[in-house]
């Protein structure tokens, strides 16, 4: 297998359902792009068939199909992390396995990175989830535009498009918990986004919950502000003014009125008020110190299982000697 034009990168966790119906589509959408290309499944610990079907659809393709099979489900972000450690592609493309971006458009991506574009991302022209999850998306997408300095129109998208300089970038980093749409736009020089289609998961439900988003979404802003900290030590100083002014207020009240005991419920909701301010800004503390200890601690960031793979001497991180095997036994094979 020559080095392919195109790396397709699909993280999978628990998507049995919907495998079949993806294997059916992305072929045909990719075959008729007329480039070389190889699809990367990434399969994240899941609990299903879904290696199972892996493995069977290798055997249907193996020119251009390689699965990495993760030992336990390291999260969408850094299964994808994985695949571009072993994608070889020039343009490479990360989608969802659930069938909700449509392959088909992945050609509109690939038009774009021509016009000399090293990041593509895409806006979904309707977006096909429930209410609550565009809405809170919407709100997440504005939080993030105010705090952090990533352009991005639809943040929650993951059919985008990378050169490769942008995913070497990428794969320099050891980022523990990222957000991998918002990593490579601060390593691309020339960004761009198309309008895509949008669809409705074909089988399965999503496997993110509420929980899990909102970790998500933290990872994204923690991950590239110090934006919250700031505004915390900010309306710290502007809670101290507040006390201060109060306080002056008080001293001229009691040279004025003498000694006053009302007003103890007013204090009371004053009080919790602080209160919930001050935890909720240790929380947040937490957060960040958390994701340094998490860093720190330089666990691997995901455990490969299996690769499924035909050809294995052009690996992407092989070792030179390995190669070197590989070469020669290729020279041998043509001699004979
Ligand atoms: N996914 C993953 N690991 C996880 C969660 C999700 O690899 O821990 C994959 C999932 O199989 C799918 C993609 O990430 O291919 C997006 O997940 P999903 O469609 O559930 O997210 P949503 O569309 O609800 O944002
Ligand atoms: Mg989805």
């Amino acid at each position: 297998m020559t080095m392919p034009t195109l790396s397709v990168v699909i993280p999978i966790y628990n998507e049995e359902a919907g495998l079949p119906a993806l294997f059916a589509r992305i072929y045909p959408a990719l075959d008729a792009l007329g480039e070389t290309y190889e699809i990367i499944y990434v399969n994240d610990g899941s609990r299903d068939r879904s290696a199972a079907l892996l493995r069977e659809q290798f055997a249907r393709r193996p020119d251009v199909t390689r699965a990495l099979l993760l030992a336990a489900n390291a999260g969408q972000h850094m299964a994808i992390m994985a695949g571009f450690e072993y994608c070889r592609g020039e343009i490479i493309v990360t989608l969802d396995a659930d069938l909700q971006n449509p392959p088909e458009e992945i050609g509109k991506l690939i038009a774009k990175m021509k016009e000399g574009h090293d990041y593509v991302g895409s806006i979904r022209k309707k977006r096909q989830d429930s209410l609550f999850r565009t809405w809170a998306s919407k709100a997440m997408n504005q939080l993030r535009e105010k705090i952090t300095r990533i352009r991005i129109t639809d943040q929650g998208n993951m059919l985008r498009a990378y050169s490769r300089g942008v995913v070497d970038a990428i794969n320099s980093c050891k980022e523990v918990a990222t957000f991998i749409p918002a990593l490579a736009y601060t390593f691309a020089r020339n960004p761009a986004e198309v309008v895509v289609e949008h669809e409705e998961r074909v089988a399965g439900d999503s496997k993110y919950s509420l929980y899990s988003l909102i970790r998500l979404n933290f990872d994204l802003m923690t991950g590239f502000s110090l934006v919250p900290l700031q505004w915390f030590s900010m309306l710290g100083m502007l809670v101290a003014l507040g006390s201060g002014t109060l306080f002056v207020l008080l001293i001229v009240r009691r040279l004025i009125f003498g000694p006053e005991a009302e007003g103890l419920f007013t204090l009371f909701a004053l009080m919790f008020f602080l209160i919930g301010l001050a935890l909720f800004g240790i929380g947040l503390l937490g957060e960040y110190i958390g994701r340094i200890y998490q860093q720190v601690r330089l666990r691997p960031r995901y455990l490969i299982e299996a690769v499924l793979e035909n050809d294995v001497s052009v690996q992407a991180n092989v070792s030179e000697a390995n190669v070197k095997v590989a070469v020669a036994a290729d020279q041998r094979q043509k001699k004979e």
